[in-house]
């Protein structure tokens, strides 16, 4: 205990820059686009930027500022209580060095604001709606916050013009207190998803989750089976079944994905959780590239339109050339 888990093969890999990427990298001086893919030294960035096999360009784009209300474990995010007041023609500014990048899918997202009456809901819908008239074409995906719970402010983003609803639950359920905000929950960010999809059934919803935060897999499993009986010091005498273990690890992720299926969630990724500094969560577990793949398989199996799951997979990873695909299969 107290050691840090070393940094696996499968996670030092190099990642291929596409075509796009070097084109991308130099416009974006002149625009003043806050982008989380730079900020937050994402390695999938030639990916994305680059756009891979169908030359998608895709990107994630920072609103409402730098600075959080809240504070999760796992996050880098600075926080405070009251952070800047929001500017109000950042809206129009965005949309507008949005238009002119040159991206196929554009991801938007944001700090929680929980020190503004709607949370920003106005703000980020007034951002979709300037972007989808200068560009009609290009695919727009919210990754929002919980809003509190705000129906209201949810409604008011899915019915802004975009085409995909995100909201990361970021973890299994029973880690949910461990890992974030205390103001987050599950039932809160699984209403926010539901209320998304029944406004706008014609929209995609879709979650994230981060896996090596310990949230429990049949590889950690004692292999206590049967029935057996004992009896405690006062008189009665139990029965206990014991069911495999295996199958009741395995749930914790498993169970989750079935909740979100029910709350109709298309889509779904999972990547490993890396931390960011040292103060956050450490890494409970590297999780194999074959766990990974377990899960994606699990995914499809589920219902959800895609899942993309691996090491290195990300809320935002390769957004546009799943979903292109997906439109085109
Ligand atoms: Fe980070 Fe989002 Fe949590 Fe804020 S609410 S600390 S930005 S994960
Ligand atoms: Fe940017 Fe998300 Fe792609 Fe990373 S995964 S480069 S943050 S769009």
């Amino acid at each position: 205990k107290g050691e840090r888990l070393r940094l696996p093969p499968w996670l030092k890999t190099e990642i291929p820059i596409g075509k796009n990427y070097n084109k991308l990298k130099n416009t974006l001086r002149d625009l003043n686009l806050h982008t989380v893919c730079e900020e937050a030294r994402c390695p999938n960035i030639g990916e994305c930027w680059g756009g891979g096999e169908h030359g998608t360009a895709t990107a994630t784009i920072m609103l409402m500022g730098d600075t959080c209300t809240r504070g999760c474990r796992f996050c880098s995010v600075k926080t405070a209580r009251q952070p800047s007041p929001l500017d109000p023609d950042e809206p129009y500014n965005t949309a507008k060095a949005i238009a002119a990048w040159g991206l196929d899918y554009v991801v938007l997202t944001s700090v929680d604001r929980d020190d503004i009456a709607d949370g920003g809901a106005e703000h980020f819908a007034k951002t979709v709606s300037n972007l989808k008239e200068r560009n009609s074409q290009i695919m727009v995906e919210c990754l929002t916050p919980d809003f509190r719970g705000d129906l209201a402010a949810v409604e008011k983003i899915a019915q802004s013009g975009l085409d995909v609803y995100a909201h990361n639950v970021e973890t299994v359920r029973e880690l949910q207190r461990h890992v974030r905000d205390p103001r987050a929950n599950i039932d809160q960010s699984l209403n926010v998803l539901r209320h998304a999809k029944a406004v706008r059934p014609d929209i995609l919803t879709k979650t994230s989750i981060m896996l090596g935060l310990g949230e429990t897999d049949r590889q950690i499993y004692n292999t206590l089976t049967g029935t057996h009986t004992h009896t405690h010091t006062h008189t009665h005498t139990h029965t206990h079944t014991h069911t495999q273990r295996l199958g009741e690890t395995d749930r914790q992720i498993y169970n989750t994905l079935t909740e979100l299926r029910e709350a109709g969630v298309d889509c779904l990724t999972l990547g490993q959780y890396m931390q960011p500094t040292k103060r956050h969560l450490k890494v409970e577990e590297y999780v194999t590239p074959e766990r990974f793949v377990h899960w994606e398989e699990v995914g499809k199996e589920m219902g959800f339109v895609y899942t993309a799951s691996g090491p290195l997979v990300r809320s935002s990873y390769k957004a546009g050339e799943f979903f292109l695909k997906n439109l085109l299969e």
